[in-house]
């Protein structure tokens, strides 16, 4: 497994579990990739990049036992926005509580804000079964997918006509103007729109963030969806959670591992080649780093071994 990041780790692990010989080989010093903790000064440890934990799906958390390898979050209750002129937004998990914070600044916008709520929730859980599937190929007449696209069919069926149209549109649409059809407060509608950026690099009149912070309604913890909460330890334990789970089944992970080539021979991925030169041969090479890294810079003369479309792909450095 090249890479140590969450991901990768979550990867050896089931691997592991399932009766597998498995390293994981991570370039850094630290495991984690950008769900890490580090000292960033001495004696004080920071969550440096990602920062708080809702989408780990519930069955990964299961399956790996990872709160008796020391994985526990602590619920995210309330958001708090100050404002320039002395007001503030201070919204509490709490419907009640929360409809008296908005009602300061619009009887409006604290009537449809459960029902909003309401809605984001029921999309989100008609999407989060999505997530772990591999999805169908649409145009296959292979019974396997003709199965799974009866199967999504019959899911999307359980909408209503007015909440399929709102997910069609949730997907293309700005966060911003989203917000807009059923708000009026700013304050309300800006810390709304900081789910729909979150991690996108996109303002929130970008189209497609509207998906996003529907997205962030599929947040669960420990079967309450639209949880969020801050990991005991930083979000390095979620990796390092994961990483004890992984050794527990038996897995093997080095760091200070970089990977310099993935070794190929005769069309097949057979080991890779680390920065110091060792190397390292297995049977089947996963990677958690990013594609473009793993095929095209990892991957020895990429040019012999990739297809037409590959190809075509590289040379326009995607
Ligand atoms: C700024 C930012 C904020 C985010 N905030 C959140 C958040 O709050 N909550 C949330 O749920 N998600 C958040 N995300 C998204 C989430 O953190 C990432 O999607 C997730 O951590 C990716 O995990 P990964 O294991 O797939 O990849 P990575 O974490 O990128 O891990 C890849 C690993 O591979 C290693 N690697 C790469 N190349 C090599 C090589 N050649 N040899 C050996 N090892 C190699 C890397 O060092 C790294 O450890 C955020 C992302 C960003 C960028």
């Amino acid at each position: 497994m090249i890479g140590g990041g969450h991901n990768g780790l979550v990867t050896a692990a089931y691997l592991a579990r399932a009766g597998k010989r498995v390293l994981v080989l991570e370039r850094r010093h630290v495991l984690g990739g950008a769900a890490v903790t580090e000292e960033v000064f001495p004696g004080f440890k920071f969550t440096v990049c990602s920062y708080v934990c809702s989408l780990l799906r519930p069955q990964v958390i299961r399956d790996l036992d990872l709160p008796s390898h020391g994985f526990e979050v602590i619920p995210q209750e309330s958001t708090f926005q100050p404002l320039p002129d002395g007001r503030y937004l201070f919204r509490r998990g709490n419907e009640a509580d929360a409809f008296q914070a908005i009602a300061k600044f619009s009887r409006r916008d604290a009537e449809a804000y459960p029902r909003f709520g309401r809605l984001m929730a029921r999309l989100a859980k008609f999407i989060a079964p999505t997530l772990t599937m591999t999805p169908p190929d649409v145009g296959s007449l292979n019974p396997a997918d003709l199965r799974k696209l009866y199967a999504l069919n019959k899911q999307v069926k359980t909408l209503t006509e007015e909440e399929l149209y709102t997910f069609a549109r949730l997907m293309t649409m700005s966060a911003a103007d989203y917000l807009d059809e059923w708000f009026e407060t700013d304050a309300l509608k800006a810390g709304l729109c900081s789910s729909g950026i979150i991690g996108t690099l996109l303002g929130p009149r970008s189209p497609g963030t509207a998906y996003v912070l529907m997205h962030h309604y599929m947040g669960e913890i420990d079967g309450a969806y639209r949880s969020w909460g801050y990991v005991r330890g930083g979000m390095g334990m979620v990796s390092e959670s994961i990483a004890r789970a992984a050794r527990s089944f038996g897995a093997d992970i080095r760091v200070n591992a970089d990977v310099r080539r993935i070794l190929v021979k005769d069309g097949r991925a057979m080991g890779v080649e680390l920065a110091t030169g060792e190397r390292i041969e297995a049977k089947v090479i996963a990677s958690g780093a990013d594609p473009k890294r793993t095929f095209l810079k990892r991957a020895a003369a990429p040019r012999r071994h990739l297809d037409r479309t590959d190809r075509r792909l590289h040379r326009e450095g995607v």
